[in-house]
């Protein structure tokens, strides 16, 4: 799988995690038994905290979704139909995907959630395997990414006024001294 963009969020005021140090982390995830490849992090939209679950859109082909159609009749995943997720590699258990859900889980429909205790991290950044579970997979809010990339443009904008003004100044004095 190739890495494209991703954004993953350390976890802060937590002290039983062990944040990794940067802003951005590349990763692949593994299966926690066999270390088959199941995902990367430019596939990561978020972590379902409810079900302890890293959310995925794409999975590689190590990831296999079971056929039977679960009901779930109690716990986080009442009312849901679902199917497992086992790793191709060991056929061990690693995650869920949701068919249908009551309104709380709705959103989780369709994903792939690997489940994170199951999970282990190979962190490119720092060439280190952690279990998935000492990470927060979650993303910052739409309007905190937005409102700081309209600060970097309006400072790059003011940064190119500046210089165009400076241009201008430049040509005015070497036109005069002509
Ligand atoms: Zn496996």
């Amino acid at each position: 799988m190739e890495f494209n963009e991703s954004v993953l969020v350390k976890r802060e005021h937590d002290d039983d995690v062990t944040p990794v140090e940067g802003k951005s982390q590349w990763m692949t995830l593994h299966c926690g038994q066999c270390n088959a490849v199941l995902s990367d992090s430019s596939c990561v939209c978020g972590e379902a905290s409810s079900l302890d679950a890293v959310m995925c859109l794409k999975v590689t082909d190590d990831v296999i979704v079971t056929d039977v159609k679960r009901m779930g009749h109690a716990g986080d995943l009442a009312n849901c139909i679902y199917s497992r997720l086992k790793c191709g590699g060991c056929s061990g258990a690693v995650g869920k995907v949701i068919h249908a859900a009551p309104f709380h889980l709705s959103a989780l429909r369709s994903f792939f959630l690997l489940s994170k205790a199951n999970v282990s991290c190979y962190v490119l950044n720092s060439s280190q395997t952690v279990k998935a579970s000492t990470l927060s997979f979650d993303q910052k809010p739409f309007r905190e990414n937005m409102a700081k990339t309209k600060e970097t443009f309006e400072s790059t904008l003011a940064q190119m006024a500046s210089l165009k003004a400076r241009i201008g100044e430049r040509n005015a004095f070497r036109k005069q001294k002509k």
